[in-house]
């Protein structure tokens, strides 16, 4: 009901959550911007388009959950890029459109079980953004606007 949601704001640190151990680094939005999130958005698993500061626009999966760090009463919003960047971007502004919902938050009872389930995340995706519907967003003007 709230999709495409677009929206932008400053990657700050998480919560060591080691996300970057599972080789799934996820940059976490200031809690600014996760304040400004529609509250009756659904938790759980999303993909849709990103951008860091003026650069290109990639695939992403996003994860909007329950903070443990805040006792689980604020919610975190993370987006793991789908590509290879040169180091971290803590500081920079992340652009992103939301596209669609892949699936619910789960617990895994093993981490083997929670990579590949977010492997799965990722190949869904890459596979939904194909689409011409989803691709032309890629394109949006939203993306390239000054800071
Ligand atoms: P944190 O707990 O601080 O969020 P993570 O292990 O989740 O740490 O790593 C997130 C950070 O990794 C991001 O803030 C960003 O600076 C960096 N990073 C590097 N590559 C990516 C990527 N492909 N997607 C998301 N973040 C990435
Ligand atoms: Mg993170």
């Amino acid at each position: 009901r709230h999709l495409p949601y677009f929206c932008r704001g400053e990657v700050v640190k998480g919560f060591g959550r080691g996300s970057k151990e599972l080789g799934i680094p996820t940059a976490n939005f200031s809690e600014q911007v996760v304040e400004s999130f529609p509250s009756d958005i659904s938790t759980g698993i999303y993909y849709g388009w990103a951008c860091v500061g003026n650069g290109d626009v990639h695939k992403m999966v996003l994860s909007i959950g329950w903070n443990p760090f805040y006792k689980n009463i604020k919610k975190s919003v993370e987006t793991h890029i789908i590509d290879t960047f040169k180091g971290d971007f803590y500081g920079e502004i992340l652009s992103i459109v939301i596209l669609g919902y892949i699936r619910s938050e789960k617990n895994f009872s093993s981490l083997e079980a929670l990579i590949s389930a977010i492997q799965e995340d990722i190949e869904e995706a890459k596979r939904q953004l194909d689409l011409p519907e989803h691709l032309k967003l890629k394109e949006d003007n939203f993306f390239r606007l000054p800071e």
